[in-house]
């Protein structure tokens, strides 16, 4: 059973990976995006595998998950694990305890609880590095209602300079999910505008979170650093649970 899923995990990490090389290729880009596979719903024995097959960035969306995976997986060399949900400020002092980067600061508060758990977990040694923060931009019609979070454009500059001014916390980029319904290009281009808005002011903030399974090529197009591919490494997700 562990060695049929580790071949199949074998199997799908690496077509994975040649979709990254294809589209790198197609869009001229000498770099490369990091792949972060986001394991929510699967166990910690399929990050094991992955760790196994030399991938070092998972990602989570839901705290008590990642922590308790997180904890599960304390043994593995090397593995960040990187929070990409909806954070609710209650939340902070948990994740600030085992997460690398969290992509999905959307509001202020968040920015200032993190800030707060980010430099108690580094002087409780919790923590060696500041908390790696990407701040989630909305990038929906404004007429349009999925639910899929994030700050509005306008609401940008304020959140990255909280977060640059905090010294726990490290103000590394945009994250993005692409709107439901809509065309993933558009929406990717437009991130891409914010980013290069952004890093004219803070020019450390160079990291663009973007692509899932079904649109990580246009992402890479428009300039993604991260890719955050679930299914496609992992196989489909239990619809409920
Ligand atoms: C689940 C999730 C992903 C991965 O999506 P897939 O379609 O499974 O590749 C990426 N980003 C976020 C924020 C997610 O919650």
């Amino acid at each position: 059973m562990a060695q049929s899923r580790s071949a199949e995990l074998t199997e799908k990490l690496t077509a994975v990976h040649g979709r990254i090389d294809r589209a790198v290729a197609a869009a001229g880009r000498k770099d490369r995006p990091e792949l972060i596979v986001i394991t929510k719903y699967f166990p910690a024995a399929d990050v094991e595998h992955l760790h196994g097959l030399g991938l070092r960035d998972v990602g989570e969306n839901k705290d008590q998950e990642a922590a308790a995976k997180a904890a599960e997986t304390a043994h593995l060399q090397d593995l960040k694990w990187h929070f990409v949900g909806q954070l609710q400020s209650n939340k902070a002092k948990s994740v600030a305890r085992y997460a690398h980067a969290v992509h999905s600061v959307d509001r202020l508060k968040v920015a200032n609880a993190l800030a707060k758990a980010a430099a108690a977990a580094l002087e409780r040694g919790d923590r060696t590095r500041p908390l790696q923060c990407l701040i989630q931009v909305d990038l929906r019609d404004p007429a349009a209602e999925d639910g899929r979070g994030g700050a509005a454009p306008a609401d940008v500059d304020a959140l990255a300079e909280a977060i640059a001014d905090a010294d726990a916390l490290h103000l590394a980029g945009l994250m993005a999910v692409a709107p439901l319904d809509q065309p993933a290009r558009p929406a990717f281009e437009r991130l891409q505008r914010l980013s290069r808005r952004l890093r004219s002011i803070h020019p450390q903030a160079t990291a663009v979170s973007a692509g899932m399974s079904q649109d990580l090529e246009d992402a890479i197009a428009c300039g993604a650093t991260h890719l955050r591919i679930g299914r496609d490494v992992l196989g489909e997700r239990p619809a409920h649970r």
